[in-house]
C-alpha cells in the first residue's frame, strides 16, 4: 500500500477547466472519498491518479515517488469504475481470473481466490455467464470483483456501485468498508452520493467546480462545514438556509429574516462582540435541530405555516414556510398537522450555523 499526494493538480480539456489546482495528502491505508455533484472533476482527478489521463500541471506522488512519467500499468493501481470494460468473450470466472493469472499465481491459488471473491460478492451462480447476459448491476459487481482480486498499491473506485438497486448498494457499501478494514488498502472512492461517502470514508474531500471545498472526517464535514456548498450538499434532508440581516439594537445583536427576529446562535454572540458578523448573514440549521410545536411557547416563538407533513416510518418530516422560505423539520413520529396550519418553531441555538451571505464562508468562532 502507499500514500498518495496531489500537489496543485490541474486538468484542462481545451477550454474546460475540470480540475483547478487540487492539493491533497492521502495517508497510507486511508479511505478517502471524493464527493461532489456531477461534473465537478472527481473522475478526472481519479483518472490522473491512475495515469489514464495526462496532468495539465502539478504533481502526483505515491509514497513520495513522482508518478507523472510512470505508465498506468506500472503504477500498480486497481480500478473499479461505474462502467466496466469486462472481456466480452470471457465468462465471469475468466474475467475474475484474468488479472490473477498474469501475477504468477498457481492454478489452484487462482481458483481459490476467484471463488473467494465470487462468494463474497454473492455472484458464484453467475460464474459461467458471459457479460452480455448480466444486468448492469451484476456487471458492476464483476468489475468490482476483478479489481478486488489484485493486490495493488492504491485502490481506485469510481462510483462502483451506482448501478445497483438501493438494497444491494447498502449491502455492498458495508462489504467495501469491511474489506478496507480487513485488508488495509489505500482506497480512493468517487461518489456523488453523500451518504455513501459519509458511511465509507475516513475522510471526505468535497469537490465543487474543480476545487476542493473541504477535506475532513465525516463528523467535521457534517457539523463544521466550511461553506454553504458543503453544508447544503451533505445531510438528508438537507440543511435549511435563511437569509438574515444583522442589526444591533440597544447593545443587543439581532438577526432578522424579513422582519422576524431570530435568536442569535450561541457562537454568534461571541462573533458579534468582536465585530465579526457581516451585514448579510445566511443562517443554516439542520432539520433535526428545529423543534416544532402546535402552540406558541417560551421557546417556540417563530411562526410558520405548514406546507405538508410526511410520516416516513422511522421519522416524520414537516415542510413549512416561513415568510417565503421553505424549511424541512425532522420531528417526532406522531406529529400531525394540516396544510396552512400555523405552527411554532424553536431553533437549537447551539446547532445553528452562520455563513457570510456574500461569500458563503462559514463564520467560525475560534477562542
Ligand atoms: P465528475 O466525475 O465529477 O462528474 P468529470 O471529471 O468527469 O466530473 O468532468 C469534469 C468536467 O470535465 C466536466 O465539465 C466534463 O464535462 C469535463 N470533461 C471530462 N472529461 C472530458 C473530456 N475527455 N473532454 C472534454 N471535457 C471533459
Ligand atoms: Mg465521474
Amino acid at each position: 500500500m502507499a500514500s498518495v499526494t496531489l500537489e496543485n493538480v490541474w486538468k484542462r480539456y481545451g477550454k474546460v477547466e475540470a480540475v483547478c489546482g487540487i492539493s491533497l495528502d492521502i495517508a497510507d491505508k486511508e479511505f478517502m472519498a471524493f464527493l461532489g455533484p456531477s461534473g465537478c472533476g472527481k473522475s478526472s482527478t481519479m483518472r490522473m491518479i491512475a495515469g489514464l489521463e495526462e496532468i495539465t500541471s502539478g504533481n502526483i506522488y505515491f509514497d513520495g515517488e513522482l508518478m507523472i512519467k510512470v505508465r498506468p500499468r506500472d503504477r500498480n493501481v486497481a480500478m473499479a469504475f461505474e462502467t466496466y470494460a469486462l472481456y466480452p468473450t470471457l465468462n465471469v470466472y475468466e474475467n475474475l481470473a484474468f488479472p490473477l493469472r498474469s501475477s504468477n499465481r498457481s492454478g489452484v491459488d487462482v481458483d481459490k481466490r476467484v471463488r473467494e471473491i465470487a462468494g463474497m460478492l454473492e455472484i458464484t451462480d453467475l460464474l459461467d455467464r458471459k457479460p452480455t447476459n448480466l444486468s448492469s448491476g451484476q456487471q458492476q459487481l464483476v468489475g468490482l470483483g476483478r479489481a478486488l482480486s489484485r493486490e495493488p498499491r492504491v485502490f481506485l473506485l469510481d462510483e462502483p456501485i451506482s448501478h445497483l438497486d438501493t438494497r444491494q448498494r447498502v449491502r455492498m457499501r458495508a462489504y467495501i468498508k469491511r474489506l478496507h478494514i480487513e485488508l488495509g488498502y489505500t482506497m480512493i472512492y468517487v461518489t456523488h452520493n453523500q451518504e455513501e461517502a459519509m458511511a465509507l470514508a475516513d475522510r471526505v474531500a468535497v469537490m465543487n467546480e474543480g476545487l476542493l471545498s473541504q477535506v475532513g472526517t465525516p463528523e467535521e464535514i457534517f457539523h463544521n462545514p466550511t461553506d454553504t456548498f458543503v453544508a447544503g450538499f451533505v445531510g438528508e434532508p438537507p440543511m435549511n438556509f435563511l437569509e438574515c440581516e444583522y442589526r444591533r439594537e440597544n447593545g443587543r445583536h439581532l438577526l432578522d429574516h424579513k422582519g422576524t427576529t431570530m435568536e442569535m446562535p450561541s457562537h454568534g454572540e461571541a462573533l458579534a462582540q468582536r465585530g465579526a458578523i457581516p451585514p448579510r448573514v445566511t443562517m443554516g440549521i439542520r432539520p433535526f435541530y428545529i423543534d416544532i410545536g402546535l402552540e406558541k411557547s417560551a421557546r417556540h416563538v417563530i411562526p410558520a405555516e405548514v406546507f405538508v407533513v410526511e410520516p416516513l416510518g422511522d421519522m416524520t418530516v414537516a415542510t413549512v414556510t416561513l415568510l417565503g422560505a421553505r424549511l424541512q423539520i425532522v420531528t417526532e413520529l406522531g406529529f400531525r398537522a394540516r396544510p396552512k396550519q400555523t405552527v411554532w418553531l424553536a431553533f437549537d441555538p447551539t446547532r445553528t450555523l452562520l455563513f457570510d451571505a456574500e461569500t458563503g464562508r462559514a463564520l467560525i468562532y475560534e477562542a
